[in-house]
């Protein structure tokens, strides 16, 4: 059966040391307190190295933020897959939407991105997810479906491993979070395209996390939901009372 999740996303916030501070905090609440659900939390590259060690591999996975669509060379500036994955961490997030708008990221870019983690043995965590205006025009569906094609070259074995992140851009760091029912419909879409795709048994392993102004006071209302699977937390994540308020939404 498929995982239910909770990763964050720090984004670029945090020096190291306030980041392993952080990393420290949270592995300490989750240890007393075990969370109902997988946890991951994304940093910074500077930060996988020192984190990784420090964290209870058993309850707090951890990954990157984004990875190189290059295996290695002269590219200056870029951390690829292998390196990635050569500090401790499991994960990667691909594909945020901040990401393709800031950095003109595109389906080629990515879909090298997703194979060379990969074959690094990362589990990606791919973010998909419309602008307000696609929202306010209802194509919502059509442009989730495109960027959801851009993995589908991958096997059914290797698409198994990727964990789906439904992110609408107009509720990433705005407060406005989609409504339960908003995410649910589109998280069934969503599984709907994995099964036409790769049959019913992947889309039913497939985790889809939501992400978009998630916070304590909303979580359990969206996770409850049949085919929201957890989230992917960018501000609450920051603050291990409001992260942990989020894993808890898992708990009864
Ligand atoms: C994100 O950036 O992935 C995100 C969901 O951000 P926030 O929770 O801050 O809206």
């Amino acid at each position: 059966m498929r995982k239910n999740i909770v990763a964050g996303n720090w984004k670029m916030n945090k020096t190291l040391q306030e980041g392993i501070a952080l990393a420290k905090e949270l592995n300490e609440a989750l240890v007393a307190d075990k969370p109902n659900c997988d946890v991951v939390i994304c940093t910074p590259f500077i930060h996988l190295a020192s984190v990784s060690p420090i964290v209870d591999a058993s309850v707090i996975g951890v990954g990157a933020e984004n990875c190189a669509d290059k295996a290695s060379g002269a590219y200056t500036g870029e951390v690829s897959a292998a390196m990635v994955a050569s500090t401790g961490a499991q994960y990667v997030i691909l594909g945020h939407s901040e990401r393709r708008e800031y950095y003109g990221e595109t389906v080629e870019t990515l879909k090298a991105k997703v194979e060379l983690a990969l074959e690094n043995k990362l589990l990606p965590i791919f973010c998909i997810g419309e602008v307000l205006a696609e929202r306010e025009a209802n194509k919502q569906n059509e442009v989730v479906a495109a960027q959801l094609a851009s993995v589908f070259d991958l096997s059914a074995e290797d698409f198994g491993k990727i964990v789906l992140a439904y992110e609408p851009v107009w509720a990433i760091g705005t407060g406005k979070t989609a409504t339960a029912e908003q995410a649910q419909e589109i998280h069934a879409y969503i599984r709907s395209l994995v099964a036409d795709k790769y049959g019913k048994e992947v889309a039913d392993n497939t985790s889809i996390l939501y992400g978009g102004s998630c916070k304590p006071s909303n979580a359990k209302e969206l996770f409850a939901n049949p085919d929201v699977d957890g989230g992917l937390i960018g501000g609450a994540a920051l603050s291990v009372a409001d992260f942990k308020g989020i894993i808890d939404a898992f708990k009864a």
